[in-house]
């Protein structure tokens, strides 16, 4: 086999090595610069560009990338999610990504209680199949939604349960892998090894037996020691041994091996029974110090887990509105006082009364302790999950911060045995203040492992106050005998500090083993073994040259254009942060590549990955695209090409991001900016100007007799739609939505401005285009249900149109038209907000532009006012039905009631008032379908190049849904939702307003 080669050979290499690829695989190839550009980073302060990408289909593929990059000297880097925080994935490499074709589960074996997977496999996907035998994979990390076995397996990860379940290592019973030469070996017990396996296995233990009395001095003994190859499983150092019988499991060599001595092809999982019981005893306490020292006491009552958050964590949860009732549902104030810090000690098993009896011991130990009253016991599930979801929502606002300086992960998992992690935290903390920063801590108080992150600004001297604090926290663990790796993995920031850790002579055994395995050194170079300098800023992301181009903004991005102070975390007032874009750079670098846009359970983002599976169709991806873009990694002028283009292909401008990616990234709205600069240059089709210009024509069709005739004969003669199709890109499969002439601003609905003002309860129902034009039976039906509760309803109308939020403009990044569109609403609109008139819509993503787009274009104090007094129709009912207004008469409800949330109402958390709202109709009982976006979202389901990809991201939940019910009601308040459920499931669903007007007595 080739030596590997040096960089700039491997560099013109590139081309043959992409060329053998495409020749002699069927996997994709991705070479162009932000393909590349994407897989460059991962969830620490790292980016590398990778050689080049690979998307294997087939094991086949595999083996082949595995011996043409050998051949070529080219280094392999495997891949799972990219969510590591040191910098694991990053490297000058051939990436190889599992995560799309590489995912199946391919043995569950319920005698012998393992299941047999491949590494792509997400871990949650793999416990969502295993429900249904009761059975889980308990090594439960945060990012469960997109972590992958094998990048689990990789980093040696661990959950918030390993003090009852131990670590990745501890639950993987086998692991078959490619070794560097494109062989398969399978590591399993030592006692039935065979082949290479056993070879290398054989010389590992020679090692081990060589060096055992260094390894037992030097290897630390807490559970939570990730770091280097796992030397000691020949004699075990570690609080709780390999396996439970003491036999030696070959495939625990390769656990936490990061990608660097084998390749896994498939690996083998011990699983665990579901526990069917879990209680809680929230332990509050007045000093954070006690909180620490009371936690290896705890630990003797054996918990599944103690989880710590700590003051700052609680004030941002009761600060929040969202959170705040729950967060005081575990809070006891003594005197008034917060608690400096709250411990989740949680209980779980078969039975329910040992575990209540386990919440009392815990308050009983609580007073021996010296706390009484200090517990809060929760027992009921759905309590617990509240505030299990609150910790996890404190840990996203703390990752929201805006301005250069960031929370950095680089000692954010130092583990210390029990009996020191008070005296530890207590000085880390000291350092932390030393260097002019602050950390907030959280997480696994149960073993020593809490997290904290001090904000650094790594482009000015974050990386020399990292290696500060890294060499004083390496002090402190080295005096309470912790490990300095205790649950990321080592990769970039930790490399260096295996050495430091287990001295020059195991350190030298390490890179014995790597020789054993990978001689050429093919397999992720530079990780664990020869690493660099954590803080070489060549292989940082935001390294002090980074540089944003200039770029005059179309919105108004200034509230991200900030600075922070690192230790109160105040921010400078908008605009002064030095963003040469104007603050849509930092908006966009606010992505810190956590990954969690690649989950599939729950809520909207993303659709587009969830149909694709592709990097470059994820909020992920593309904020890392327009980051390049932004800061000239991609060449002059890159924002207009075709690469930058290409992600935003597929983004519906849900919103689901904004509102469930932890740190905010708002993708929608930066496809706005985005569209604004790219069309400028490049030009608007027929097509986006049809779309965008509706608004403003519909009336003209529904004045002229006849023209609405014309136009919706298009619907009904399959040549005439076919021709639209070639002549605007408007898809034929589709139909249209129905003109006609008696639209809502042509009728005599609602009453008179006059009247309005001088009623006692005024209400302004804004029709919005689609509504006012298409189904205008939706506004008959709102006016109809608000007038019979007594409500003066006025409809704003002008001579030829209506007011507009400039929505259809916006989609296709024609901001200054939408802009004029909205200035002309707002005028109009002030004259109510002005007397306090609330201001209603029908059609979630017009009403909500109100509250959203309309407070970025500069507009002032008039659009801050209309926002806050913009609802939607249920919103405005609900708060009405509180208020004892709104008192309605309704009969009993006789049918099943699906509700689709439309995305904008789920990303402005609007979706509840919708299930409020139904429920005061007698006997219903809405069922809300978990569904992502419809996949119609605007004119996006409508272009032909788009259709299919929008059925898809429809069939996902929706459609499947909704034809399990036959008989149900289907509720959709968003005009393209109820068009996409038309098309795809052939039924008709229905506006709230008018589920609530059937049911008017
Ligand atoms: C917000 C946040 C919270 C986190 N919480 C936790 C936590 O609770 N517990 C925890 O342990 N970690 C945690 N992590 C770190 C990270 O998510 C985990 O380590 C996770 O298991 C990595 O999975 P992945 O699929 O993203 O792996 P990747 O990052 O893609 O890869 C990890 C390593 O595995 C290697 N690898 C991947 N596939 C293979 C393969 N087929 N063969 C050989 N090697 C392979 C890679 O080369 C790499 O070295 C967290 C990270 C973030 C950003
Ligand atoms: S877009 Fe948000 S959720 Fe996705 S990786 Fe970036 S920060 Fe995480
Ligand atoms: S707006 Fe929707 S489709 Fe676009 S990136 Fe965000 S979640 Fe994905």
């Amino acid at each position: 086999m080739n030596k590997p080669l040096a960089l700039k050979e491997v560099i013109a290499d590139t081309v043959f090595l992409a060329k053998r690829l495409r020749s002699e695989t069927s996997g994709e190839v991705m070479t162009d610069a932000a393909s590349r550009g994407r897989y460059a980073t991962d969830a620490s302060i790292y980016q590398t560009m990778p050689l080049a990408v690979f998307v294997p289909k087939t094991a086949q593929d595999i083996v082949s990338a595995i011996q043409i990059a050998a051949d070529l000297g080219v280094p392999v880097l495997p891949r799972g999610g990219g969510t590591s925080q040191c910098g694991q994935t990053t490297g000058p490499a051939l990436v190889i990504d599992n995560t799309k074709y590489f995912r199946n589960i391919l043995d569950v074996n319920l005698e012998q209680g393992y299941v047999d997977v491949q590494p792509g496999i997400v871990l949650d996907h793999l416990n969502a199949a295993l429900k249904k035998h009761q059975l889980w994979y308990p090594v439960d990390v945060s990012t469960a939604a997109q972590a992958t076995i094998g990048g689990m397996a990789g980093n040696n990860s661990c959950g918030s349960r390993s003090i009852a379940y131990g670590n990745m290592v501890h639950n993987v019973l086998g692991i078959d892998a490619w070794l560097a030469d494109g062989q398969v070996a399978s590591f399993g017990l030592m006692k039935e090894a065979q082949g290479k396996a056993l070879q290398l296995g054989q010389f590992v233990q020679s090692l081990a037996h060589l060096h055992q009395a260094e390894i037992e001095e030097k290897w630390p003994k807490v559970m939570r020691r990730v770091a280097g190859y796992n030397l000691d499983i020949f004699n075990n150092q570690s609080e709780r041994p390999y396996t439970q019988d003491g036999q030696v499991n070959l495939a625990h060599l390769l656990v936490g091996a990061e990608g660097s001595l084998a390749y896994y092809k498939q690996l083998r999982l011990k699983l665990s029974p579901l526990p069917k019981h879990k209680t809680l005893g929230v332990v509050n306490f007045t000093s954070f110090y006690e909180a620490m020292d009371s936690a290896q006491h705890i630990v003797k009552l054996l918990p599944s887990a103690v989880e710590l958050v700590d003051r700052t964590m609680i004030d941002l949860s009761r600060n929040n509105p969202a959170f705040k009732s729950v967060i005081e549902t575990a809070l006891i104030d003594v005197n008034g006082k917060t608690p400096e810090a709250i411990l989740l000690v949680e209980f779980s098993g078969e039975e329910l009364a040992p575990l209540e009896k386990k919440v009392k011991d815990l308050v009983s130990l609580m007073a021996d302790l010296g706390h009484p009253n200090c517990v809060v016991e929760m027992i009921h599930a759905e309590t617990q999950k509240n505030l299990w979801e609150v910790r996890k929502a404190g840990l996203n606002i703390m990752m929201s911060l805006k301005g250069d300086g960031k929370p950095v992960s680089f000692i954010e998992d130092c583990a210390v045995p029990l009996e020191s992690l008070a005296e530890y935290t207590q000085g880390l903390t000291e350092v932390f203040s030393k260097y002019g920063s602050r950390g907030t801590w959280y997480a696994h108080a149960s073993v020593g492992t809490l997290h904290v992150r001090p904000i650094l600004d790594m482009r000015r001297d974050g990386a020399q106050k990292m290696r500060a604090i890294a060499e004083e926290a390496a002090a402190l663990v080295k005096r309470y005998k912790g490990a300095f790796s205790g649950e990321h993995g080592d990769g970039i920031c930790r490399g260096e500090w295996i050495q430091w850790q287990f001295g020059p002579k195991l350190t030298e055994a390490l890179g014995e083993i790597k020789h054993a395995f990978d001689p050429n050194n093919l397999f992720n170079p530079g990780k664990i073994i020869h690493p660099p300098k954590m803080d070489d800023a060549s292989l940082f992301r935001f390294p002090p040259t980074y540089q944003v181009i200039p770029l005059k903004t179309s919105l108004d991005w200034s509230s991200w254009d900030v600075q922070n102070n690192p230790v109160t975390e105040e921010t400078t007032a908008p605009g002064s942060g030095g963003d040469p874009a104007g603050g849509f750079a930092k908006a966009v670098e606010m992505c810190n590549n956590n990954g969690h846009c690649r989950k599939f359970d729950a809520g909207t983002m993303c659709p587009s990955y969830r149909v694709t599976r592709d990097e470059k169709h994820l909020t992920r991806g593309r904020a890392n695209t327009l980051r390049l873009a932004l800061s000239n990694q991609l060449g002059q002028e890159a924002l207009f090409s075709d690469e930058v283009k290409e992600v935003f292909d597929l983004c519906v401008s849900c919103k689901g991001c904004k509102r469930e990616c932890p740190t905010g990234v708002d993708m929608a709205k930066m496809k706005i900016e985005y569209l604004s600069h790219y069309k400028k240059k490049h030009g608007w089709t027929l097509r986006d100007q049809l779309i965008a210009a509706l608004p403003r024509y519909a009336h003209t069709i529904a004045a002229i007799p006849g023209l609405a005739f014309l136009f919706n004969l298009r619907n009904h003669v399959a040549p005439l739609a076919y021709l639209v199709e070639k002549l605007t890109g408007i898809s034929a499969k589709r139909s249209l939505p129905t003109w006609r002439r008696d639209t809502v601003w042509r009728s005599q609905l609602g009453c008179s401005e006059e009247a309005l003002l001088a009623s006692s309860k005024p209400v302004v129902l804004w029709a919005d285009t689609f509504n006012g034009c298409f189904e205008t039976e939706n506004i008959q039906a709102a006016v109809r249900v608000l007038e019979a509760s007594g409500y003066s309803v006025h409809i704003p109308r002008k001579a030829n149109g209506h007011y507009c939020c400039g929505r259809t403009y916006l989609a296709s990044g024609m901001v200054d038209r939408a802009k004029e569109s909205i200035a002309e609403l707002l005028t109009t609109f002030t004259r109510f907000t002005d007397k306090n008139i609330p201001i209603i819509g029908l059609e979630p993503s017009c009403i909500l532009t109100l509250r959203d787009e309309l407070l970025v274009m500069n507009f002032g104090p008039s659009a801050q006012k209309l926002a806050a007094g913009s609802q939607t129709f249920e919103e405005f009912l609900v708060s009405e039905a509180q208020a004892g207004r709104f008192i309605p008469k309704l009969k009993s409800c006789e049918k099943q009631i699906l509700l689709h949330g439309h995305c904008h109402q789920k990303s402005f958390d609007a979706v509840k008032p919708i299930i409020a709202l139904l429920k005061m109709i007698p006997n219903a009982q809405p069922q809300l379908i978990e569904s992502s976006c419809c996949g119609m979202a605007g004119s996006f389901g409508y272009e032909s190049e788009h259709h299919a990809v929008s059925l898809q991201m429809a069939e996902l939940q929706l459609l499947p849904a909704i034809r399990q019910a036959p008989d149900a009601i289907v509720l959709a308040d968003g005009s393209s939702c109820r068009h996409q459920i038309k098309d795809g499931a052939k039924r008709e669903a229905l506006h709230v307003a008018r589920i609530l007007e059937m049911h008017l007595q």
